[in-house]
Formats: structure tokens, C-alpha cells, sequence
């Protein structure tokens, strides 16, 4: 029920689970951080946040690129293995997408049989598992424009935030439906459900549109609007909670 994101210099792992810490008052039934270390790393959990940072504290899980999630299942039972972020390999079996994703994706049965009949391996029972593999499926070396044509292909809600091994300083966002922010930040740019979130990290945040796609970089962040048209969303400072 809840999404963080980062790209930054340093190791990203604390704002992520303080984020989902944070956004815990929304309730849940596992949750999950992945980061690029070399290769694309997790750790899932059904127990609470605490419980998932004591897992990375030990595993040593870090990375200055990474997603994290809090899932309120609506497909497939609150076990890890539905957990997000989900993962979609290359052809060679290399893990080289992780997504994750809030809201219900309505045709996710039409894109999972086209996806199966190509080839590809689904690990778990959820909706979300089928936009990691069909961002997979449509990459082309830019994650940005992969996502807003993927995005065309899904009926339903969603709120979304992906990362790939070969764009090792990007994530990608994207909205309709769900709540997305933008957190600004200095040489470190994050993405989350809402601006407390983000608190501690940055009071500077930009509220995306429905349709809305974000290519966020460490020191750049660029937007485009249902209609892939560039656009400009008003940064706010807002009030620090404590
Ligand atoms: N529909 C997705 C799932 O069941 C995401 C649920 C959520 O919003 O957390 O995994």
C-alpha cells in the first residue's frame, strides 16, 4: 500500500525503510526493498518493517539506487513470494528489472497469457508480476521510454516504480490512479506514495499527475504527461513532521 524510491551517491537502504516505516499507518501484509548492487538485490518479508531491516541489516543489503514497498494484497495471498519488488530477467537469466506496484492492473490475465506464450516464467500469483515482465518484454535500452509504452497497455490503477541492471542511476515512476510524489533532493532525487514519506530526506516535492511518468536521475528529473508530452509540475516545500 505504500512506495518509496531513491537514486542518490549513498547507500539508499536507511530512507527506504524509514519511508515504508512511515507509511506504515496505511496498513499492510508484507512488504519489501530492492537495490542495485552489481545485480538487482531483495529482501521480502510478511512480517512488519522492523522485522524486514533486521533481515537486510544481517544479509548487509545496500545499493545507492532502490525501490521498497508495502503490499496490501488484492492478488495472490500475503506470502514472500508475492511480496514486491518483482523481478523479470534477460535472456540469460540475469535479473534485469524490479518493479513495484500499488493498485490492481484489470487486464493483468490477457498480458500473462500473451507473456507466458512468449516465454516468460511467473514466479508469483499477483497482478503486479505481470508489469515487470512486460516492461522486460518492451525494453530497449531506455527505461524511461520502455515505461510510458508499457503503461498503454494497462487497464486499472496503479501507482508504479521501476529500476534496471543497465541504468544503474535511474528510476522510473509512473501514475493513474494511485498517489505518486516526487521528492527533490541535493545530488539524490525520491519517489513515494506521499510527502511524509520523504521527511528527514527533503521538504521540496512535486505532485505527479494522473498519466503522469517520471524519469528521476540523481540530478535531473524529467516528466511527461498522459499524452507523452513534456511537462513542468510545480515544486512545493512542505512542512517537516517530526
Ligand atoms: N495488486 C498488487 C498485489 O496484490 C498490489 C497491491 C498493493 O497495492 O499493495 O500485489
Amino acid at each position: 500500500c505504500g512506495i518509496v524510491g531513491a537514486v542518490s551517491t549513498r547507500n539508499i537502504i536507511p530512507v527506504l525503510l524509514e519511508g515504508l516505516k512511515r507509511l506504515e499507518y496505511r496498513g499492510y501484509d508484507s512488504c519489501g526493498v530492492a537495490v542495485l548492487n552489481g545485480g538487482l538485490q531483495r529482501a521480502r518479508s510478511v512480517a512488519r518493517v522492523s522485522e524486514l531491516e533486521s533481515q537486510i541489516a544481517q544479509s548487509g543489503l545496500e545499493g545507492s539506487t532502490g525501490i521498497s514497498h508495502t503490499r496490501w494484497a488484492t492478488h495472490g495471498a500475503p506470502v514472500t513470494f508475492n511480496a514486491h519488488p518483482h523481478f523479470s530477467p534477460d535472456q540469460s537469466g540475469v535479473n534485469r528489472i524490479a518493479l513495484v506496484h500499488n493498485g490492481i492492473i484489470e487486464n493483468y490475465e490477457e498480458i500473462r497469457t500473451e507473456l507466458k506464450a512468449l516465454g516468460y516464467v511467473f514466479e508469483s500469483q499477483t497482478d503486479t508480476e505481470v508489469v515487470a515482465h512486460l516492461v522486460n518484454h518492451l525494453y530497449d535500452g531506455d527505461l524511461f521510454g520502455t515505461v510510458q509504452r508499457s503503461v498503454k497497455r494497462l487497464t486499472g490503477a496503479y501507482a508504479i516504480a521501476v529500476f534496471c541492471k543497465d541504468e544503474p542511476h535511474r528510476v522510473v515512476g509512473a501514475r493513474f490512479g494511485c498517489p505518486l510524489i516526487v521528492g527533490i533532493g541535493t545530488n539524490e532525487n525520491f519517489l513515494a506514495s506521499d510527502a511524509m514519506a520523504l521527511s528527514g530526506s527533503t521538504d521540496q516535492i512535486l505532485y505527479l499527475e494522473e498519466g503522469d511518468v517520471v524519469d528521476l536521475q540523481r540530478n535531473a528529473v524529467r516528466i511527461t504527461d498522459k499524452n507523452d508530452q513534456p511537462v513542468e509540475r510545480v515544486i512545493h516545500t512542505v512542512s517537516a513532521y517530526a
